[in-house]
């Protein structure tokens, strides 16, 4: 991002550290007592395969002790996010394609290594949490955090609480908006981000058009200059962007809607075309505003933190719901 604002402060606490561990870059930041987060630190993530989960313990465990040396103060606890399908509350890895492992019990390995209590949580609802409590939902009761990036994911909170749904709920991105239309990584076809996802918007234009772009930022600003490939394929991916969001927000009713992801940092050029579309859409209840992100890419980060902090004090903590 050209732009970014500075991370949160999460209010007077116990000090902790916060990671979120993406399929290249794990990135781990300190919270110190006033709630003051450190500037973020990114390590490479362990290659996919068998092996990957023991080594994000180990590293994860390594950056627990060079934080703490940052910090001046020992951590009280750790916070995880890790991507793929998470059960926070049983410390699960499910699964996650890019890192490749399966039903992975991050509570048993970690208490290998530390001697502090590890909360794990999910990447994108982490986000959800950070944006929800501290960003651009703040005091929303319900509310949709939409990343499109890579792939479409959702994180979904209702009446205050973050909806887990079994480690699935929000996969929006694997929702069908184009029956028989383009192949998905999920094998489907049709699925909301093999159309408009960052990478379908690339992927798609380079197709069509014959030639290659650096993202998609680059198809929006040629279809901003009437390049007639680029319009083609922006308008659909907004239309199925809008169609998927239609469906969510009439079921769910949400405050407002923010917009996360790579693709959010194209700002009006995205949001005021979807909620236009969104307007024509939804005719019988509430069109909530669209509104983005302010965490950016280190919402996960700051969701990480949150995470940790409400395991030490689950009273005030904000819910999950299975
Ligand atoms: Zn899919």
């Amino acid at each position: 991002m050209t732009q970014r604002d500075a991370l949160p402060s999460l209010g007077d606490g116990l000090p902790v550290v916060a990671i979120d561990v993406g399929g290249t870059t794990m990135k781990v930041s300190g919270v110190g007592p006033t709630g003051a987060m450190t500037a973020p630190r990114r390590v490479p993530s362990p290659p996919p395969g068998p092996g990957s989960a023991d080594e994000v313990v180990r590293i994860a465990t390594d950056l627990v002790r060079e934080e703490s040396e940052r910090l001046g103060v020992s951590p009280a606890g750790l916070g995880i996010a890790l991507p793929g399908v998470v059960v926070e509350d049983q410390a699960l890895g499910v699964y996650s394609e890019n890192l490749e492992w399966h039903d992975v019990d991050f509570r048993a390995a970690f208490a290998q290594t530390l001697d502090i209590p590890v909360a794990v949580a999910h990447d994108v609802r982490a986000a959800g949490a950070a944006e929800t409590r501290l960003g651009a939902a703040q005091g929303a009761s319900t509310a949709l955090v939409l990343a499109i990036g890579t792939g479409i994911a959702t994180s979904v909170q209702v009446d205050g609480r973050l909806h887990v749904g079994r480690g699935y709920a929000g996969e929006i991105g694997h929702a069908v908006v184009e029956p028989g239309g383009e192949p998905c990584v999920c094998g489907n076809r049709g699925c909301l981000e093999a159309t408009a996802s960052a990478g379908a918007i690339r992927r798609r234009y380079e197709r069509d058009a014959g030639t290659q772009v650096d993202g998609a930022k680059e198809v929006l600003a040629l279809a901003a200059a009437g390049d007639p490939v680029a319009v083609a394929v922006r308008d659909s991916a907004f239309d199925a962007l809008a169609l998927g969001l239609s469906h969510a927000v009439t079921l769910l009713v949400p405050d407002v809607v923010v917009i996360a992801g790579g693709l959010s940092e194209a700002g009006d050029a995205l949001l005021v075309p979807l909620a236009e579309r969104l307007e024509r859409l939804v005719r019988y209840g509430p069109v909530p505003p669209l509104v983005r992100a302010h965490l950016g890419e280190d919402a996960g980060l700051v969701g990480a933190a949150l995470a940790a902090r409400d395991a030490l004090a689950p009273t005030g903590a904000a819910q999950t719901s299975r």
